[in-house]
């Protein structure tokens, strides 16, 4: 079928009348970022920060005319606006949905709870990428697994979603009802991923709006079922998609993986000051690559200047959860869909995995104990 062009779909919601103002939704400038591709529709309707709630109507309204058009297999319609944050910087806001057409993935996004059968989402984070955040997210899930928990990952690194990969994972998720995504699933664990949807050579441009909504589909559409703890693979640093991401979801606690160097460690603050700020609560922080065991004789090198991350973390006045060398097998093995913690248990790194993530998993306990954890959702 011959791709939807803008032009039809433009055409399209010209028959919507502005609700704010004169003409209609396209000759007011409201239709922003529109993409299409595959018959896949996504764009954003600027609306004011104040109108935001009541014009979820109209957001409905745009997405069902454009899913009706011949040819549109999803359409992807946020509302946007520039609202004045506290601090005083504008900061983007969204909200949105997507609909999905039979056997097609990702499907309309409910109204209800986020995540319910979820007891805790944790947020593995890093104040820049590069430094091992995924591998640490996925070790760190299969540790939290290891110790008996029901564990999810979901891999909101849109912008290079690496799950797949790690997890060993190929193909499709399967829908079902025809609404919502069964997770995919290896070692014991559910996985989601955008990576799953998108061939790994497409170019993904994303809004930050759109980032919300991609992210906040993949909570809500799949079906997780119930887990003791979702851990969420974030996007490299402390951006505005990160922020509203930090602030939206209803996170348990955050951990922050950096390398000892000076530079990641700056970064890495960056991203302690970022959960504080929505005041998500910081278990600590991870060294990576904290230093590398030669495994020709044994010799250990501290080539980042081992330590840092520690004497940071007390700096900070937050915990440090362990560290991690730098080692060939844990590269290998994450890059093959083999990963240290299950396929070499008995190693040094896996061992230290572990330990970080029984570490974890007390926190986790201790903040559920003390209640369940508030989401912090800004319903717009
Ligand atoms: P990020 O998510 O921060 O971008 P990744 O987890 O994708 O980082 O890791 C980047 C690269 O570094 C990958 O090839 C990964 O296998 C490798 N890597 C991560 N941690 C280690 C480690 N401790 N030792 C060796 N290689 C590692």
């Amino acid at each position: 079928m011959p791709d939807i062009t803008n032009d039809v779909i433009l055409n399209a919601l010209k028959a919507i009348t502005n609700p704010i103002g004169d003409g209609d939704i396209v000759s007011a400038g409201m239709v922003q970022g529109l993409q299409s591709r595959d018959g896949n529709v996504a764009f954003a309707l600027e609306v004011p920060a104040d109108k935001g709630a009541e014009l979820e109507p109209l957001r409905k309204k745009a997405e069902d005319t454009v899913f009706a058009l011949p040819g549109v297999v999803s359409a992807t319609v946020v509302l946007t606006a520039q609202r004045e944050a506290s601090a005083g910087a504008a900061q983007p806001a969204a909200s949105g949905g997507q609909q999905t057409k039979p056997g097609q993935p990702l499907q309309p996004q409910g109204k209800g709870d986020i995540l319910p059968g979820v007891k805790a989402i944790i947020a593995v984070a890093s104040g820049k990428g590069g430094v091992g955040k995924s591998t640490t997210a996925v070790n760190l899930a299969l540790g939290l697994a290891a110790e008996g928990r029901k564990v999810g990952l979901l891999d909101a690194d849109i912008y290079g979603p690496s799950m797949p990969r790690m997890m060993g994972i190929s193909g499709r998720p399967n829908s079902a009802d025809g609404k919502t995504l069964d997770p995919m699933e290896n070692y014991g664990i559910k996985v989601m991923s955008i990576g799953f949807m998108v061939d790994e050579e497409t170019p993904m441009i994303w809004r930050g709006p759109m980032v919300q909504s991609a992210l906040e589909q993949m909570m809500r559409d799949v079906n997780w079922g119930e887990l003791d703890v979702l851990v969420v693979d974030m996007p490299p640093g402390t951006g505005d998609a990160q922020l509203t991401m930090a602030q939206r979801v209803p996170l348990t606690g955050a951990v922050i993986v950096s390398t000892p160097q000076d530079i990641a460690l700056l970064d890495a603050r960056k991203g302690l000051n970022m959960f504080r700020k929505v005041d998500v609560p910081v278990f600590g922080i991870i060294e990576n690559m904290s230093y590398f065991l030669c495994p020709d004789n044994g010799k250990r090198y501290d080539i980042f200047g081992h330590g840092g991350a520690k004497r940071e973390a007390e700096r900070m006045g937050v915990d440090f959860l362990g560290e991690v060398p730098i080692e060939i097998e844990i590269r290998e093995m994450s890059d093959s869909g083999t990963p240290i913690t299950v396929s070499l248990p008995d190693s040094q790194s896996a061992i230290n995995y572990r330990a970080i993530a029984a570490t974890v998993g007390a926190k986790i306990d201790a903040a559920l104990g003390e209640g369940p954890a508030t989401p912090r959702i800004v319903v717009q």
